[in-house]
């Protein structure tokens, strides 16, 4: 970052963070200004949608438990003309990336505003980012009507969160800040959050796993995940959200289990060329070796650790390999059949990327 030269872009809107804070939803709705509200859960979180209807009261006139992974543009007509025909003014988005896509997407069509209490560690509450899938795939952009004007985070509500989904769920947050500390936009607000991110979620995610009703690890987790989202918000992702967003879209890989996946190995190979984010990640992970850590604690979490245990086809590396070649984004280093060839074989068969170390 020498000499400083930056454009920071910060996004107006609250964040309220603690343990038993969701005591406080219906006071955050109602200053908020709406009085007719519907909790976005997915068919599995329904008991805490009711959780949280009950303490909307009057002011909630739904639970909507209709939130699937990737946003499908059917359930978003169906949610659109609900919330028209019953007058909704409001989502209150309960749960993961899933459920806070849905509300994104109908903020996105009826300009509703939106009230995300995030119960995983994806990140999506901070950004200006929507995403709906068709046919074609999934489309996305930005938006700032999908920005949510408050955030409550509340540790409490990730204690039912499994070890598994709770292990790379926190890793694709890591993965947020990672890529924002050589991302092309760093500032020296960007640089700090993902720092501080990077090693509340390293310190925090083998507690989270080894004890998952431990609630001082749950809230430093939270509050990492807070951090990474908010990076991922103001700065550009490059070749490992990248790779993630094509072989999700692709295959229907999991999230955030491609995320623990591609992460060690986009790292062993971009972190030579980013003197900057080697040593960020080498003080925030108390680590000489960031990219040795990275492994080790993704292994030690019990996260998937190749494509083939997620199910992607082994032909499937030279389709991602062509659609990531196809079209340049930002990245540290030069990216080439040759070494992204290496990247994707080493995440195809769990292996390390030794062949691009250095
Ligand atoms: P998810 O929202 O699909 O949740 C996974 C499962 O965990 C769901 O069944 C959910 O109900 C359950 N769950 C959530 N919280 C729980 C809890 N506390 N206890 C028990 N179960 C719980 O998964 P995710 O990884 O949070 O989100 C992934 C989606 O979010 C992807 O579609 C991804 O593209 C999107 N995403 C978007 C952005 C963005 O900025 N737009 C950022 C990150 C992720």
């Amino acid at each position: 970052m020498s000499p400083l030269s930056f454009t920071h872009n910060a996004f107006a809107m609250r964040v309220i963070f603690g343990a038993g804070r969701i005591s406080e939803l219906n006071m955050e709705v109602e200053r908020l200004g709406l009085s007719r509200v519907i909790v976005v859960c997915t068919a599995t979180k329904v008991k805490t949608g009711e959780l949280l209807s009950n303490l909307l009261g009057s002011r909630c006139c739904a639970v909507y438990p209709r939130a699937v992974m990737h946003v499908p543009h059917g359930i978003v007509d169906q949610a659109c003309e609900y919330v028209q025909e019953e007058a909704v003014d409001g989502c209150v988005a309960v749960g993961g990336g899933s459920s806070i896509g849905l509300a994104k997407a109908i903020a996105l069509r009826t300009k509703i505003p939106i009230l995300a209490v995030p119960t995983t560690y994806a990140g999506s509450e901070m950004t200006p980012i929507w995403g709906i899938t068709t046919a074609a795939g999934k489309a996305i952009g930005r938006h700032p009507d999908v920005l949510p004007r408050s955030v409550l985070y509340d540790p409490e509500l990730t204690l039912t969160l499994p070890p598994a989904a709770s292990a790379v769920s926190g890793i694709n947050a890591l993965a947020h800040a990672a890529e924002a500390l050589y991302a092309p936009d760093i500032s020296p607000i960007s640089d700090a959050m993902a720092t501080e991110a990077a090693r509340l979620l390293y310190t925090a995610l083998p507690t989270v796993v080894g004890n998952p009703v431990d609630i001082a690890s749950r809230n430093t987790a939270l509050c990492g995940a807070w951090l990474a989202g908010a990076c991922l918000a103001i700065t550009t992702m490059s070749l490992h959200h990248k790779l993630c967003h094509i072989i999700g879209g692709a295959f229907n890989l999991p999230h955030a289990e491609t995320h623990a996946v591609i992460l060690p190995r986009v790292l062993e190979y971009n972190l030579p060329a980013s003197t900057h984010a080697f040593g960020a990640l080498s003080t925030a992970l108390n680590h000489p070796d960031p990219v040795a850590a990275t492994y080790a604690v993704i292994s030690d979490l019990g996260a998937p650790q190749s494509l083939r245990d997620l199910g992607m086809p082994k032909a499937a590396v030279d389709r991602v390999l062509k659609e990531a070649l196809a079209k340049p984004y930002a990245n540290p280093r030069t990216v080439d059949e040759t070494s992204l060839g290496s990247v994707l074989q080493a995440a195809y068969w769990g292996t390390r990327n030794c062949a691009f170390g250095d």
